[in-house]
Order: C-alpha cells, then sequence, then structure tokens
C-alpha cells in the first residue's frame, strides 16, 4: 500500500514564510493563532491524515459503497475513521464558537483540510459539504433552524449535501422541477428527485442535513423561482435527536471513474418535510454562499490529490532502475540508473512539484482572502478580500483542479507499465483527480464566471484589483539583480494580460460568442500569471532566507530552482492561451452543427 507523508515543511514555507500567516490573523484579531499553534494544529492533522484515514484509502477504492436496504454502506475503516475525526474534534475547527465549534478561520482549514484530502479524498467528502452547509444555514437560516441544527453539524455527529442537481438541471438549475408545497404547519413538504448527490446517505454519522433547491406553487420560472429548503433524512425529536425518518431517501448509487468510496446518489424527496432557508425565490443566492466555499474546497481536492500522486511518483523514481544516464553513471556497478537520472523523468517530477507548490500557496492564499473579508475589522479591507476571493475563486477551482487531472496523469507515466496497473495504486489518483474538474460547476463554467461575471462584470474592476497586486510585486522587486529571472518576465505577462482583457472586452461588445470562446484560454492564462506570480514570491523569499544562511539551504536552493523550471518550461504554455484567446471566436463557431460530425 502506498503511504502517505505530509508535506508539512512544505505548507509551512508557504504559510509562515511567504504569506506570514500568524500576522495575518493578527489582524483579525486573532493574536492567539500564532506560528506555534498553526504547527502544532498542523502536526496533529498530519499524525491523523497518515495513521488513520490514509490507510482507508485503497479499501475504500477497492471496495466501494453498497446500498442495502438499510441505506449505504460505506467502505472498511471510513466509520471508524469518521467517529475518531469527530471525537478528537477535527470536524468543529473552524465551526462557529457559539454552536461548539472551535472558531477557527475557515482558510485555516485548507492546509488541515489538504491533508485530509490527500489521505482519502472519497473520506473527506463525507464532512467536505457540512463545512459549506454551516456556512450557508449561519448566514441565512432562521435562528429556530440554526438553534437545532448547527451545533449537530458543526460536531459533525451530523453531515450535510447540497441537492441541486437533477436529470434535465445541471449547469442550467433554471430548469430544476422539484416542487415544495406549504404544509400549513410552517414547514413544507418536498417532492422530487435529485441526481449526484455526494454524501445523499451513508453510515457515518447519525442524521443528514440536506440543503435542497425547490419551487413554490407560485413560483416564477427559471432561475429566479428557486427556493431553498433544509431536509433532514430523520426529523429531530423534541430532544433534538434523529427522530422519524423524514420522506427521503437513496434508491440508487452511481458507478463512477473515481472516487469509489464516495457515495454519490440518487434522492427521491417523497412529500418529505423541510423548512424555507433564507427568502422565498432567493434560494440560488442563499446556495451560492455554499458554492463559492465549496468552489474553493473542491480546488484543494486537486492540489491533494496532485501531492499524493507526486509523492508515490518521486519514491518510484528514486528506486527503478533502466538504462543509463546520459551524463554518465553514477552507479556503473548496478546493472542499470535510477530513471530519477533521466532528464525526461526529471522534466515529469518537477512538472509535478512546480504546478503543485505554487498552486498551494496561490490556494492558501485565496482561502485567506475568504477571512479577511469576513473578519477584517477595516471595511475596505474586508471588501478587498471578498473581491480577491471573487475573481480567484474560480481560477484556483479551475486551473488546479485542470492542473491536478495533468499531475496525476504523469504520475502513471513515471511509474511505466506499473503506473498503468491497478495493484500500484497510482491510477486511482488520477481516476480520483477527475472529477473536480467537473463538479461544483464544470471548469468551462468557471472559465465563463471569471472572465463573464468577474472580470467584465465587474467593468474590469476585479482585474485590476489582482493586476495592482502583481504588479505592486514587480515593482517592490524590481532592479534586484537576482530577481531579474522573474520580475522582468513576470511584469510583461501582467502587461500582455491586461491589455488581453480590454481587447477580449472590446470584442464581446461586438460578438456574443466571443465570451464563450475565450474563457478557457483567458482562465488558462491567467492561472499561468497568477503560478508565475507565486513563484517570483517564492523565490524572493528563498533567495533572501540564502543570504541569511539558513539551517537547510537545500531546501531554499531547490525552490529558487524551481521557480527557474517553472519560468522556463512551463510558462510558455501562457502564450498559446494568449495566442488563442486574441483569435476571436470565428475559428470556434464556423462550422455548422452538422459539420462538426
Ligand atoms: C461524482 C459527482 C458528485 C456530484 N455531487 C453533487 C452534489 O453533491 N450535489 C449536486 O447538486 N450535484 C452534484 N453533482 C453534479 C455536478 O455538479 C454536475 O454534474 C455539474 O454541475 C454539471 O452538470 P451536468 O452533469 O448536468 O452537465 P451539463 O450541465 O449538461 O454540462 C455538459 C457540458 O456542457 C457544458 N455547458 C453546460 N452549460 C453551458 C453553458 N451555459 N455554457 C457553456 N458550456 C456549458 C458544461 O461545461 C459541460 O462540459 C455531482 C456530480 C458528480 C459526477
Amino acid at each position: 500500500m502506498l503511504s502517505y507523508r505530509a508535506p508539512l515543511r512544505e505548507i509551512r514555507f508557504v504559510l509562515h514564510e511567504v504569506l506570514h500567516a500568524s500576522h495575518h490573523y493578527a489582524e483579525l484579531g486573532r493574536k492567539d493563532l500564532n506560528e506555534e499553534f498553526i504547527d502544532s494544529v498542523l502536526e496533529g492533522a498530519a499524525r491523523f491524515a497518515e495513521e488513520v484515514i490514509a490507510p482507508t484509502n485503497e479499501p475504500g477504492d477497492r471496495v466501494g459503497v453498497r446500498l442495502t436496504d438499510d441505506g449505504v454502506v460505506t467502505p472498511p475503516g471510513f466509520r471508524e475513521a469518521y467517529a475518531q475525526f469527530v471525537g478528537d474534534g477535527w470536524a468543529a475547527l473552524c465551526g462557529p464558537e457559539e454552536f461548539g465549534g472551535q472558531g477557527l478561520p475557515e482558510g485555516f482549514g485548507g492546509p488541515v483540510g489538504e491533508l485530509f484530502v490527500s489521505a482519502n479524498q472519497s473520506w473527506k467528502l463525507y464532512s467536505g459539504l457540512t463545512d459549506s452547509a454551516l456556512l450557508c444555514l449561519e448566514k441565512h437560516a432562521s435562528d429556530e433552524l440554526k438553534a437545532l441544527y448547527l451545533p449537530k453539524l458543526v460536531t459533525g455527529e451530523w453531515t450535510g449535501t447540497m441537492c441541486l442537481t437533477e436529470a434535465q438541471a445541471g449547469t442550467d438549475l433554471g430548469l430544476l422541477r422539484s416542487r415544495a408545497e406549504p404544509d400549513g404547519e410552517g414547514s413544507y413538504r418536498i417532492t422530487g428527485e435529485k441526481i449526484f448527490i455526494t454524501s445523499g446517505d451513508h453510515d457515518v454519522a447519525a442524521n443528514i442535513v440536506h440543503l435542497v433547491l425547490a419551487r413554490l406553487p407560485d413560483a416564477p420560472a427559471g432561475t429566479r423561482g428557486i427556493s431553498l429548503f433544509l431536509v433532514p433524512k430523520r426529523l429531530p425529536d423534541a430532544n433534538g435527536e434523529p427522530g422519524a425518518a423524514n420522506g427521503v431517501r437513496c434508491s440508487r448509487l452511481e458507478e463512477k471513474l473515481g472516487i469509489h468510496g464516495s457515495a454519490t446518489c440518487v434522492m427521491n424527496f417523497e412529500n418529505a418535510r423541510g423548512w424555507l432557508v433564507g427568502e422565498p425565490n432567493a434560494g440560488l443566492r442563499s446556495m451560492f454562499v455554499m458554492m463559492n466555499h465549496a468552489r474553493l474546497w473542491v480546488g484543494l481536492q486537486g492540489l491533494a490529490q496532485a501531492e499524493r500522486s507526486r509523492q508515490a511518483a518521486l519514491d518510484y523514481a528514486r528506486e527503478r532502475r533502466q538504462g543509463r544516464a546520459a551524463r554518465g553513471s553514477a552507479k556503473p556497478d548496478k546493472p542499470a540508473d535510477l530513471i530519477v537520472d533521466h532528464a525526461d523523468v526529471r522534466r515529469m517530477l518537477l512538472t509535478q512539484k512546480a504546478f503543485i507548490e505554487a498552486s498551494r500557496l496561490l490556494t492558501y492564499f485565496a482561502g485567506m482572502q475568504m477571512d479577511k473579508a469576513k473578519y477584517h475589522p477595516d471595511a475596505a479591507e474586508r471588501q478587498r478580500g471578498a473581491d480577491l476571493l471573487a475573481i480567484l475563486t474560480p481560477v484556483v477551482k479551475a486551473f488546479v483542479t485542470d492542473m491536478a487531472v495533468e499531475v496525476t496523469n504523469l504520475g502513471i507515466q513515471v511509474h511505466g507499465g506499473y503506473g498503468y496497473i491497478r495493484e500500484t495504486g497510482v491510477e486511482q489518483f488520477m481516476r480520483d483527480a477527475r472529477i473536480a474538474c467537473i463538479y461544483e460547476g464544470t471548469n468551462g463554467v468557471q472559465a465563463l464566471d471569471l472572465l463573464g461575471r468577474k472580470v467584465l462584470g465587474s467593468g474590469g474592476q476585479l482585474a485590476r484589483l489582482l493586476g495592482g497586486l502583481i504588479g505592486a510585486f514587480c515593482q517592490n522587486h524590481a532592479g534586484y539583480e537576482e530577481m531579474a529571472d522573474f520580475v522582468p518576465r513576470l511584469a510583461g505577462l501582467l502587461k500582455e494580460w491586461s491589455e488581453a482583457t480590454e481587447q477580449v472586452a472590446q470584442r464581446a461588445a461586438r460578438d456574443p460568442d466571443e465570451i464563450g470562446a475565450a474563457a478557457a484560454d483567458y482562465l488558462q492564462f491567467t492561472g499561468y500569471l497568477c503560478l508565475a506570480w507565486c513563484w517570483a514570491k517564492m523565490a524572493a523569499v528563498a533567495i533572501a532566507a540564502l543570504r541569511n544562511s539558513p539551517d537547510d539551504p537545500a531546501f531554499y536552493q531547490a525552490k529558487v530552482a524551481t521557480a527557474r523550471f517553472f519560468f522556463a518550461r512551463l510558462l510558455p504554455r501562457a502564450e498559446a492561451h494568449l495566442d488563442a484567446l486574441q483569435s476571436g471566436s470565428a475559428s470556434v463557431m464556423a462550422l455548422s452543427t452538422g459539420q462538426l460530425g
């Protein structure tokens, strides 16, 4: 079985040396979240991930979930690991203190979540949507609903789901048909079928709280007629404990490419009792609180799977011997050299390393904006945090998850034929990573969100904010000779990005297909720009550290060398995306639907 080692040195570098996390938390009034505290939480999480969760990953994939007359049965070890997750307080880490949580900011949950997802993504999905549901209920539910449900959700005794998708309504939720009728008792009766519901049923927790989108009888058509309801699997009794069964059940489990340990359920609501959350017909708006959180969380899944794949590939490349190294053999007494000595294998390993480490910085940085938007004492800073989060969320969700598919694919390639064999275990990482490009809004939809809604929809303001941040970094580091390999190139790319943004906006004003045709390349271009910024930042920190003769010079030298690799070998891809997005919509739309065949 492949082992998992929590990359704590890497995480500490990002949190403490690059993002100055304790300073960030102090600004938010949380001086208690100092370096020592952060490290102690990370060390505990690492132990839990390595020793308790990771051993469930392979059996989870092999055995999968089962639907029985009593509901869904999770794979071996999942229940026990979940019980410990709740018992040790991990579930409550970022929950509001008012409802029994430990009150750590959600962004802090990112690094901890990375460790848990790397250990077993399917297992983590049983609690994954609970955090998003909590945020949504905290913001939109009545005090009565909060008092009844939040304490159990916060501790993890109960879990949450997100029930949006129906067979005819995926991306286009305006098409959904589930109905909600008032029952004269202050609640509603929900009827309809939802598909693809993650953790819709399971045996890891005593109750499940479904957040369901449905239509009231007089609701207008389309997205303006959708309301949000809380529908428990079991109705709480007078003591708030799970009581009578509600009219909701899982009628089928989906067979899938990956995440076999995660229950993806068809859920049937038959006259199920539910309670309105937020205003009637404003359900989609309420749900967006949940979706934005969930999208960052999905980006983190990409990062976590990529890291897991990289560890396996590196271990293998350091022990597998094939052929002779072009530079001459380091071990002529052995029959062959290690594959890690071949330039092409190094290219693959470095591609993994370069993508993962910069994506980690970008993802954690975005998570911190979530905290800033919520807790910063200064309203202008809160708004700035919210704006940065708004533009970065689709980039993290789509770029990092696409990256994960490439990185996990390379993980297979480094293993050669053994990578394709199930027994080796690395093909699971690619299968598990693939879903993250699809759920929580496909990556195509993220691209439309970035370009259409966030960039053009804000009149360019959000793009200027992100560009301003990168531009300020370039200005602050211009003239430093050691940064000459990075800063001029980054500044040049930023200029191209800003110009391309304006040009797309001009074309979009004339051409209705422009945004759709340009969006995917615009997102990729933005992703490469952000990762170049992240690598330049990490290189600057590493160069400064090397000047002070650190204990661990090899670590910092590797950072600078990997930044060089990223700029030399991966960043040129940005220009291809720039060319593509600048080419207009004509080549995409030229063929008739028939001619596509
Ligand atoms: C394993 C798994 C777990 C899931 N978990 C949940 C869950 O917990 N809760 C839940 O509610 N849903 C869940 N989903 C559903 C998931 O969110 C949807 O599958 C996803 O949003 C896409 O919807 P769709 O499958 O209907 O595809 P479609 O919407 O039919 O899209 C098909 C293709 O068309 C593109 N497309 C669609 N509309 C547009 C447009 N306007 N412009 C450009 N391109 C467009 C898409 O990008 C995609 O490439 C899950 C799905 C899976 C597979």
